[in-house]
């Protein structure tokens, strides 16, 4: 399908990405996915590379491009069907450095993320709160030159290797959302503990860990942005994850159906082949056509994210269209695979178990209706 966002000095780039994953991470995924983590290693590959921090600019180490650059890592590394968390270190974390952080704080931290040297995390979510952001229980108490930072994350993206989490946090308990403010916390900051990788049914290569902070101080420095704006920035920023996650669903989902379309043109049953049953050409059929709708639409969507900033609502069909297309359409691939649908020697059993948390990880299917809902 001809794709018009894209330029030349794009696809060039795609060469380049592609050639990393093929020869850099699909050969080793698996072994990444029994250690239920991706060495921090590969992130310096991927740093020493440029493909990590394609967005920030060159002044900081990254890469200095567009939206359309971080689309090409987030959409060839979904063609080799790895789940490494690049996207929350390079499209999540580090832009609320750039658009929010002190320029102390963007030298000290930007140039160590692009390389590869720091991992990054954005953790918000708490064994108690989920959805309902705004009342999270972790506190940042002022003390002299200090935060004191108390409480527990859960479900952290990059939670074990991460050297740098960013840290929503209460510093006004009684003002709500206006009582949330993002502090950026670094390993070896005493009292800042983790516990991972977690125990998750699927995205098995992806490092998910608990964080725990124990009186963790951090200087008054670390707080990214204004005191009380916190919950601001995540509802600003969020719109641009709910959009990465779209377009990685939809490409997760055109490389899946023309791997089914392959499987099923070679396997025999009852002396034909699986293509040659109507009902399989129907099911592929229908797949094909939901992706290139949804291909369209997410592309519709990246043009008005360049051209000044998806809206909440945008971002939320995005996601929610395609998560759930993504988990309807995997289901059918991996049944037209048979028994070898549910072996990981195919990696349709794999994307679909993987699938599965697109629907609930930043922000769940309910909680986009919701955002849609409101616009009404
Ligand atoms: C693999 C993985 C990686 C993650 N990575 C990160 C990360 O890096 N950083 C981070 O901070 N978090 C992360 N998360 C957490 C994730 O964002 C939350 O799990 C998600 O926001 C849902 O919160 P919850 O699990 O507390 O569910 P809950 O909020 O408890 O929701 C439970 C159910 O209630 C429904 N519900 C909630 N509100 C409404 C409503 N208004 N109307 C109707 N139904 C509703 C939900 O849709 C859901 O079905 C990750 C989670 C997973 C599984």
């Amino acid at each position: 399908m001809h794709r018009s966002i894209f330029e030349p000095e794009h696809e060039l780039f795609r060469d380049q990405v592609r050639r990393f994953c093929e020869r850099e991470v699909a050969p080793h995924y698996r072994d990444w996915e029994r250690a239920g983590v991706t060495p921090r290693s590969l992130w310096r590959r991927m740093g020493d590379a440029g493909l990590l921090c394609t967005t920030i600019p060159t002044e900081y180490g990254g890469g200095g491009g567009s939206f359309l650059h971080a689309m090409v890592v987030t959409e060839e590394l979904a063609r080799v069907g790895a789940n490494l968390g690049v996207a929350v270190h390079s499209d999540m974390v580090s832009p609320y450095l750039v658009h929010y952080a002190s320029e102390t704080l963007k030298r000290r931290l930007l140039p160590k993320l692009c390389r590869g040297e720091l991992i990054g995390s954005i953790a918000m979510t708490e064994p108690g709160i989920g959805s309902d952001l705004k009342s999270m229980s972790t506190r940042a108490v002022r003390d002299g030159d200090h935060w004191v930072i108390s409480g527990q994350k859960v479900w952290i993206t990059n939670g074990m290797n991460c050297g740098v989490a960013l840290v929503a946090c209460k510093t006004d308990p009684a003002a709500g959302a206006r009582g949330v403010s993002l502090v950026a916390v670094e390993e070896g900051t005493p009292g800042f503990t983790r516990q991972g990788p977690m125990d998750k049914i699927g995205l098995k290569a992806q490092d998910t860990a608990e964080l725990f902070f124990d009186e963790v101080r951090v200087p008054l420095s670390n707080l990214v942005g204004e005191e009380g704006r916190g919950f601001r920035y995540l509802m600003e920023q969020l719109p641009q994850e709910r959009l990465v996650i779209a377009a990685r669903s939809a490409a997760i989902l055109e490389t899946q159906i023309e791997a089914t379309r392959a499987y099923a043109a070679q396997r025999q049953v009852f002396g034909r082949l699986v293509i040659d049953f109507q009902n399989s050409r129907f099911k592929l059929a229908e797949a094909k056509a939901y992706a290139a709708m949804l291909r369209s639409f997410v592309d519709a969507c990246v043009t008005e994210h360049l051209a000044g900033g998806i809206s909440s609502e945008r971002a939320a069909m995005a996601k929610l269209v395609a998560t759930e297309l993504l988990g309807r359409y995997l289901d059918e691939c991996l049944q037209l695979h048979g028994g070898y649908g549910y072996s990981n020697e195919y990696g349709v059993g794999r994307a679909w178990v993987d699938a599965r948390v697109t629907r609930i990880a930043g922000g769940t299917s309910e909680v986009l209706k919701d955002i849609i809902g409101r616009g009404f």
